[in-house]
């Protein structure tokens, strides 16, 4: 990516003229070798270093004239030569550094100053490593000065890309220490590279997002880009692989290319914008991919006038897409953009010390692998704020998402709540009703009760003779019927006793009706205390007439019966107004063991008849109804 801008610079740079001077050894000498006054011949014919020397200035030799060896691309191999000289005062030993690893072949020759050639030194990445006079990873050729010795450097250079030189002479003590340096800013380079390689890829496992695998692998791209830039892979991780030690660098920057467009794609999300945005991401997807295919099958004349154009427009469109899209309130692009200037401002440094703008040291010699750590860097930094960016928002949907659950929630409570309430209160209105049903079944059964009595106080009350209290003629009716059928079932005897009081009506005359009353009841309880037996009925039948029914009686024990009574009523004390009045009373007695035929009123007739008869003959005694008459 950094040959066409390079080639640009070219341009730009300031020719600068110097006399032909030498280069004088002395330990100071840290920077790159100014090449001004070197000379450089480039070989249209193949000659041998004799074959040089033997044309001598017949040779068209020409002045650098800049202070870094650059030249555009050549089909022949290029000469450059310079005199030497060892200013110290002891022999010593020094190092050539060729540092730039795009070189295939470097050749050193030493012209020693009494003409004799010491042996060739070769170096370059066609050059196997065993055969390097040092094993470094960029061409380094030892040399050895006497002191004060004077001798002409002779440097062969092949190269298929643009041929670039840069010399830096230096002390074995410097140059370990460089390579010290060197190696410590790589390693830490190369392990942040790795790191964020490997944390992204991890991210990408867990969150699944392609845009993570995309990036580890745009990091893995760069690395093998910094490896094959710095030299550190055609010595030591290819090292046998010659293919690659001359291919790894374009190869790498094309790969890296593509997998940068890609993850642009991904990372700023063309495809919501669509447009020119997306479509030249996609032109320059399909360059960058056709591009390597080339380059692996060797059809490099396709690469050698587009690549340079292309890495170029690449670079542009990437930032000027991001900086449009930031413009418009892109938080990644942002990112995108301050990274993707990082990596290009370390480019251009790069080419600028390529071209001596600045000088060659551990500092500048960085800055492309520090651009592309800072680069790789922000953007991870990106990545992570657009997992926060993520989570947040999926925490925000959450809480959303639990909101409305909760308003949910407390509706169906409040649902609930009601419908509870509702219940509590169908449920007090039931116990209500059931209570009220309770009562009321309760107010029932007593209404029931007090009925039921007074039904049977009724009862009682239409049996009874209110006056006397005995039972009235209804009930004796009904008892007399009873007691008959029960006497034909029984053939038993049935005794019916009647009482008339005598001279009654002489009673209620004399002493008033209310009196009259009194000596009914006095004559009913004396009845009732002359008949004992339970069985017996003592029943008020009309008027001041009484009939007893004594079931299972016979004639002679019905007789002794109505005796007593005749007799307990005779003794009765009526006192009325200080005076006793006498009571007397006649009764007529029927019994007999009834049929079938028998009927209450032949009973009646009967015990009337013996009755009437007990009045006739005198009053106050008992007559018992003749057997025909009962029969
Ligand atoms: P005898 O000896 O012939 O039976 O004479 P007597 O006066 O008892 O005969 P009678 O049958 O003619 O009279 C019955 C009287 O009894 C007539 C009536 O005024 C009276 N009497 C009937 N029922 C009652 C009653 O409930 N209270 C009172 N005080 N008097 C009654
Ligand atoms: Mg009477
Ligand atoms: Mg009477």
């Amino acid at each position: 990516m950094s040959s066409f801008l390079r080639a640009l610079l070219l341009l730009a740079l300031v020719v600068a003229t110097a006399p032909v001077s030498g280069v004088t050894l002395h330990p100071d000498m840290r920077n790159q070798l100014d090449a001004s006054a070197f000379e450089y011949w480039i070989a249209d014919k193949p000659l041998s270093r004799d074959e040089i020397l033997a044309h001598g200035d017949a040779l068209p030799w020409q002045p650098v004239g800049r202070k870094t060896i650059n030249f555009k691309l050549q089909e022949n191999p290029v000469w450059v030569r310079f005199p030497l000289r060892n200013g110290q005062s002891e022999s010593a030993q020094w190092l050539l550094l060729v540092p730039w690893i795009m070189l295939a072949h470097v050749d050193m020759h030493v012209l020693n100053s009494d003409g004799t050639w010491r042996e060739p030194l070769h170096a370059g990445y066609r050059v196997e490593r065993e055969n390097l006079p040092v094993n470094f990873r960029m061409p380094v050729f030892p040399l050895q000065l006497a002191p004060g010795e004077e001798a002409t450097v002779y440097l062969r250079a092949y190269s298929k890309a643009v041929l670039f030189i840069p010399l830096l002479m230096k002390t074995p003590q410097q140059f370990r220490t460089y390579e010290n340096t060197t190696n410590i800013a790589y390693g830490m380079g190369f392990g942040v590279l790795l790191a964020m390689m490997l944390y992204n890829l991890s991210l990408f496992i867990f969150v699944r997002d392609r845009t993570y695998l995309v990036y580890s692998l745009y990091v893995l791209t760069i690395i093998f880009y910094m490896l094959a830039v710095t030299g550190f892979g055609s010595r030591y991780a290819w090292s046998d692989w010659a293919w690659l030690r001359a291919n790894a660098y374009s190869l790498s920057a094309e790969i890296s290319f593509l997998v940068a467009v890609l993850f642009g794609r991904l990372f700023l999300r063309l495809h919501r914008y669509g447009g020119w945005f997306l479509r030249l991401n996609t032109f320059m997807l399909v360059y960058w991919a056709l591009a390597i295919l080339c380059n692996l099958a060797g059809w490099i004349v396709f690469l050698t006038y587009t690549a340079n154009l292309m890495a170029l427009l690449t670079c542009v469109i990437g930032l000027v897409t991001a900086i449009i899209l930031m413009r418009r309130g892109d938080r990644s692009a942002r990112y995108f953009t301050i990274a993707w200037s990082f990596i290009i401002l370390g480019t251009f440094f790069a080419i600028l010390m390529t071209y001596g703008a600045v000088p060659f040291n551990a500092l500048t010699e960085n800055v492309q692998m520090t651009g592309f750590v800072l680069e790789l860097l922000l953007l991870s930094l990106a990545l992570a704020d657009r997992i926060n960016r993520t989570r947040e928002q999926r925490v925000q949907a959450q809480q959303q998402a639990l909101a409305a659950m909760q308003a949910l929630s407390d509706e169906r409570s409040e649902k609930l709540a009601v419908q509870a309430q509702a219940m509590a209160m169908q449920q007090r209105h039931t116990e209500e009703l059931e209570l009220r049903v309770l009562d009321r079944t309760a107010e029932l059964e007593r209404a029931m009760k007090n009925l039921e009595l007074a039904n049977r106080e009724l009862a009682k009350l239409s049996v009874t003779d209110p006056l006397t209290k005995l039972h009235n003629r209804r009930y004796f009716d009904e008892t007399l019927q009873a007691e008959l059928s029960r006497a034909v079932r029984t053939s038993q005897s049935l005794a019916l006793i009647f009482v008339d009081i005598d001279h009654f009506k002489s009673i209620n005359d004399t002493y008033g009706h209310l009196v009259g009353d009194e000596c009914l009841k006095l004559v009913a309880s004396t009845i009732r205390q002359v008949v004992t037996r339970s069985t017996d009925l003592v029943a008020r039948y009309g008027g001041e007439e009484f009939a007893v029914v004594l079931p299972a009686t016979p004639e002679k024990d019905a007789l002794e019966v109505a005796n007593r009574i005749r007799v307990a009523i005779e003794k009765v004390n009526f006192i009325h107004a200080g005076k006793r009045v006498l009571l007397s009373a006649s009764l007529g007695v029927a019994a007999r063991n009834p049929t079938s035929f028998d009927t209450p009123n032949r009973f009646i007739t009967a015990a009337d008849e013996a009755l009437y008869r007990a009045k006739e003959s005198g009053r106050n005694r008992v007559i018992v109804a003749e057997q025909a008459n009962t029969g």
